[in-house]
């Protein structure tokens, strides 16, 4: 029986994964769930589940959920101390990583450090962290396996010696899909009047607002060119992003000898959701089989970066390398947010990101604390542009 934990469990990648443990009692079992606001949604899952913990977000969060447990036995706590002692107890094996945001970079690191099976959504906390996290992974031998689709796909189109032999594996380029969100086609300058309805409205996928968000401007993208960075170690110059609007082709790896590998399959989350959960078996997830007779004609181009100039930002940050990512990150954050609580327009966010990296020094990535203290300072700053931005 494998013992699970989910930070994030309310949300969109935690839905997903409940359902998928529902479908195999008989193989997980879960030791804790955690959500940040939504306590009757906690509730729900903990009455179905019967998790041994479960942690929230504050105190009065905490007192709410306690009293819908009552006669339960399931310990419940709050903040970040306890996300951490969840994602790193000797009672859980694997810690799905669901939060959305920085505010995942602490419980996710936990668990890599305590040596865990890590599988990973929060792609911002390996963002922020990249060498920190991956040398943390190594020295306490945790297993990471990535839940992005892309990645996902990435890593099961590579051999399985790659980890051990990257250069054996004769890897030409990384191919990473994107479906280029709801704004692929939409007349450039009518961009500044997109609402935050029309933002979180992707084509093929259903996912939680802030992703949503980073799909509509495709920092989403730009996010997952460093997360690849980290994962495979993979040089910039070694990814390519290729938008292919009808998100059946996953991701691809593309070799020296001319070969390309591809993942393919229905966009739905259960799929790498199920296969990092029973890897290096495989079980059901509920997804569909994919019936290619079905399919349209499958499309694939080249990004345009002025449409989508958050994605070469993420370039940017990522080959000027140090605190930068994490920089580019925590603006990204703060500015999507602004957004949806309609302070600023859709294409102030990348004027917002762009004029933080310009505003804010990078340093080397030294230490967790050094990061942190980047991304509080990256927020202050995205802060004040905001402001200026709406005198
Ligand atoms: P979501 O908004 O639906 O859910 C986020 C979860 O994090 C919720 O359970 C929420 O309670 C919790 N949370 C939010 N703020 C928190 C805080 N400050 N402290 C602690 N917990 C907090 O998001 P999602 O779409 O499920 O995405 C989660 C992560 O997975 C993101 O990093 C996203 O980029 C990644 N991801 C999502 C998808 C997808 O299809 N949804 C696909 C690939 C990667
Ligand atoms: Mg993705």
């Amino acid at each position: 029986m494998q013992r699970i934990t989910i930070l994030g469990a309310t949300g969109s990648i935690g839905a997903s994964t409940l359902d998928v443990l529902a479908r195999h009692p008989d193989r997980y079992s879960v030791y804790a769930l955690s959500a940040h606001g939504r306590v009757e949604e906690l509730a729900d899952a903990c009455r179905r589940f019967k998790p041994a913990r479960a942690v929230v977000g504050s105190a009065d969060a905490a007192g709410r959920l306690a009293q819908l447990l009552a006669g339960l036995d399931i310990q419940v706590d709050h903040g970040e101390q306890a996300l951490c002692e969840i994602a790193s107890s000797p009672d859980t094996d694997t810690v799905m990583a669901a939060i959305v945001g920085a505010a995942g970079l602490a419980p996710t690191l936990a668990a890599a450090r305590a040596g865990k099976k890590v599988l990973l959504a929060n792609k911002e906390a390996l963002v922020m962290s990249g060498q920190l996290f991956m040398d943390a992974v190594r020295e306490h031998r945790a297993t990471l396996l990535p839940i992005d689709s892309e990645h996902n796909a990435i890593f099961q189109s590579l051999p399985a010696s790659y980890a051990r032999d990257p250069q054996a594996a004769g890897v030409a380029r990384i191919l990473l899909t994107a479906s280029g969100g709801p704004f692929l086609q939409r007349a450039v300058e009518t961009l500044e009047a997109v609402t935050p309805e029309e933002a979180c409205k992707h084509p093929n996928w259903v996912m939680g607002r802030k992703i949503s968000v980073d799909s509509a401007t495709m920092m989403n993208k730009g996010l997952e060119v460093i997360e690849a960075h980290w994962l495979f170690g993979a040089a910039p110059e070694l990814i390519e992003v290729v938008i292919h609007p009808q998100s059946v082709i996953h991701s691809m790896v593309s070799y020296t000898d001319g070969s390309v590998l591809a993942q393919l399959g229905n966009p739905d989350m259960r799929t790498p959701i199920a296969h990092a959960l029973a890897f290096p078996e495989r079980i059901a997830s509920g997804v569909p089989q994919l019936d290619l007779t079905e399919m349209a004609a499958l499309q694939f181009h080249r990004p345009d970066f002025e449409r989508f100039p958050c994605l070469a930002l993420a370039f940017e940050a990522l080959r000027a390398g140090g605190t930068a990512p994490s920089l580019l990150n925590a603006a990204n954050e703060v500015a999507v947010q602004s957004f949806l609580d309609r302070e600023i327009g859709f294409r102030d966010i990348d004027r917002v990101i762009a004029q933080v990296m310009e505003a804010v020094p990078h340093g080397p990535a030294s230490s967790i604390e050094a990061v942190l203290a980047q991304d509080a300072r990256a927020r202050a700053a995205a802060r004040s542009v905001i402001a200026r931005l709406r005198a």
